[in-house]
Order: C-alpha cells, then structure tokens, then sequence
C-alpha cells in the first residue's frame, strides 16, 4: 500500500530560529523513516529577517504559496535587533501577515512540565506547580488588536485614543468548537475554563453567553465554567491546578494569560505552540478529531539573539511544537505521544555523573545538538 504523504514546510527565521528547527526536523524525519504508511515532505523556505535581507520582503510570495498548500507549518523564530522597530520593514509584519492571509485564528499554548523532574526549576512553589496541566486557547485575530482604533493627535478629539473590543457570535462560535475539540481529544476530555470580564465589558457579556449556549447545545459532556480575568490571573500564580484543562479565551486576556501560564514550568525554552485555521462544524461534535485547514507550529520564545549561533539554545520547545503538528494537523496522535514520552524520557534520565540532561536555559551545559541527538536516539527506541 502506498505510503499518506505529508507535506511540511519549515520556516526556519532567525537567531536560534534555524538551530532550535533543524532538531526538530530531524525527530519528524525519523519519524517519517520508521513509519510505515506515512512520509512527511519536509521542505524549508525564506521567512521573517532573512527574506527581508535576501528579497526585501519578510513573507516572499513563493513562501505564502508554499505554507498555503502545506499541510502544516513549523517555525523557528524570526527578528532581532537588525530588524528593530526603527526599520522600514520588519520580520513581525511578515508574521501578522501570515497569519491573517491563512486565517489562523485559534492560538494554542500548553503550559505543563514535560517532567516532574523540572519542577524545581519553576519560579513557583513545587506544592503549588506540581500536577500543572492548563492549555491556553486564545482567539487571535479578533477582539481589541482588530477593531477600529483613534491615535492620540489626530480627529477633532485631538487629545483622546481609543482602541474598540469587537466580537461576534460566529468568531465565538468558532474559537470554543475549537477549545471543545481539544478537551475531547484528552481522555478523559478536559474541563473547560472560559475567561472574560463579563462584570464591566459588553464584548465578555457576547463571549459568556456565546461560549455558555454553544457548549450546552454541542458539547454538554464537557464541564463549564467562568472566571473573571483578574481573578484568574491571581489563579494562575496562586493555584493553578484549580485551572487545569483549557482556559479558553479572548485576544488581550489570551495573550497576558498564555505568558502568565507559561512562566509556570521554568524556562521559555520548554514550550510549544500551535495557530489553527478552519472552524469544526456541528457535526465535529459528534465526530471529534477536527482537523484544521491550517496549522503554524513554533516554540513559544523569540529569536534570543543573545545566545543565537552559540549552539546552546533548548530545541525542546520546537520538537514539541512538531508533536503538537502530528497530533492537530496531521492526525498522527500516537507519533506525537512518542514525541513528548521521549522528551519527557530524557529530562528524567540520570547521565554519568549522576546528574540530568540540561541545555544552558535550565542551568546545564548540553548543547542543543546533544539534547537533539539524546531525543532522537530515545524516540527510535519508542517507534
Ligand atoms: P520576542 O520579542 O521575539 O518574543 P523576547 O524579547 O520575548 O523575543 P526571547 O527571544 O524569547 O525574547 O528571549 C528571552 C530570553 O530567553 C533570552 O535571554 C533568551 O536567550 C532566552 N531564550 C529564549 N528561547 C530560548 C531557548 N530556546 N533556549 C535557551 N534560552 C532561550
Ligand atoms: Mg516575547
């Protein structure tokens, strides 16, 4: 039988963008050589400060082209200092083009430790970080970062700005099927966590409702509730496990809560994320396993000029960003699981000496090609 065929493009960007992906392409190629009845292409294109540098355009049209018709996205990072906010174009720019020319509109971020053995490395208490398992799903590319806005100077109101909070019912709709699919993928399915200001802000008062009757009326397994967004920023610091499952949210409160979380587990190094175009539809209710049209994958950090080409950069948050590709948009849900087993297999792991493996971020001295390799000899013994 013929092998599935699976097109992956890489963006590899800059600073540590290309070191922390070319690990994580190298776990998606054993992947694809072991498998049976699956390959993935993977194939890399000019993104972010390098295509400024090269064709004077962050997002070049060969490589929207080739991200649109690809199955999925991973990419490194993109920007840095010789990009700043001074310059004419910038790397982001690309970025927010992206992701609005594919729609990607569901922003996922876990924020959970790989292994128990990194506890010690949160800035919270171990009693208080121990069993942390919250994913984040923020809309993003709606609510405040979108609406009409006035700038200081400008209109017959010259010394007033304003920035407006819009949402419809369709763009709520859509972002908690999301949510809902994610917390059926779980078994048992997660809780659903949904955040807003419902006390001061009519847009929350759309979202309570809009959220409140969409999972009553398609997903009524799946347990519900409300938290105000200052309360639940006080949560996340204070207990969070009272928020383990999906905190599902807005634009703005996605965006300050998903750093808040993500602070939780210790270093920037460690985390995934994922941007999801394509609305389940009601039916997905009762079939769950949406698969998005879209998927973007990176590691939650920025380019890190400060320690890019040293070769010390933690690629862990990368090669789980390609776990959460196999699992969302690729539907290969057991390839992730031994993706993040045999993450979580060598952080625990004792090396001689007696001591763990750790990249520079977690106060070790492995390089990011060791932590690679390390990864990839363990995932071939999981395969
Ligand atoms: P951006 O604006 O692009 O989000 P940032 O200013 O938030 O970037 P990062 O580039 O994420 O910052 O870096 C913040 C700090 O974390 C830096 O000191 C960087 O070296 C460190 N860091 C980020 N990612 C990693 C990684 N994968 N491994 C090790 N250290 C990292
Ligand atoms: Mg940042």
């Amino acid at each position: 039988m013929a092998k599935k065929s699976f097109r992956v493009v890489v963006l590899p960007g800059d600073g540590i963008g290309p070191e922390v992906t070319s690990e994580a392409v190298r776990v998606l190629e054993v992947i694809s050589a072991v498998s049976p009845d699956i390959e993935i292409k993977l194939e890399s294109h000019q993104f972010g400060g390098c295509a400024i540098d090269s064709v004077g355009e962050p997002l070049p049209a060969s490589t929207l082209k080739a991200c649109q018709e690809a199955d999925a996205i991973l990419m490194g990072s993109i920007g840095g200092p010789k990009w700043g906010v001074n310059s004419k174009v910038r790397p982001e720019q690309g970025l927010l083009a992206l992701r609005k020319a594919l729609g990607l509109y569901a922003n996922i971020r876990p924020a959970n430790f790989a292994s128990n053995s990194l506890l010690a490395n949160s800035p919270l208490k171990p009693t208080v970080a121990e069993g942390v398992d919250i994913i984040v799903v923020r809309e993003l590319i709606g609510g405040v970062y979108f609406g009409a806005r006035k700038e200081l100077g400008t209109g017959p109101d010259e010394d007033s700005a304003w920035d407006t909070m819009v949402y419809s019912i369709p763009e709520v709709q859509r972002i908690t099927r999301v949510a809902a699919q994610i917390a059926l993928q779980a078994n048992p399915p997660l809780a659903i966590h949904s955040i807003d200001k419902a006390n001061v802000l009519a847009s929350s008062r759309l979202w309570r409702k809009v959220v409140t009757e969409t999972l009553q009326a398609e997903y009524p397994q799946l347990a519900l509730d409300h938290h105000l967004v200052d309360s639940a920023s006080m949560l996340i610091v204070a207990n969070p496990r009272k928020l383990n499952g999906v905190i599902l949210t807005e634009n703005l409160f996605g965006d300050i809560l998903s750093d808040e979380s993500s602070v939780i587990p210790g270093s920037l190094g460690l985390l995934p994320s994922a941007s999801l175009a394509g609305a389940p539809s009601v039916a997905d209710a009762l079939d769950p396993g949406f698969k998005p049209t879209s998927g973007l994958y990176e590691p939650i950090h920025g380019s890190a000029p400060d320690i890019a080409g040293k070769g010390i950069a933690n690629p862990i948050g990368t090669i789980l960003s390609a776990a959460m590709l196999l699992r969302y948009s690729l539907g290969l849900e057991k390839y992730a699981k031994a993706i993040e087993e045999a993450v979580r297999k060598v952080l625990d792991d004792k090396v001689a000496g007696g001591h763990e493996l750790r990249t520079a971020d977690l106060g070790g001295s492995v390089k990011t090609r060791e932590m690679g390799d390390k990864i990839v000899e363990t995932l071939k013994t999981l395969l």
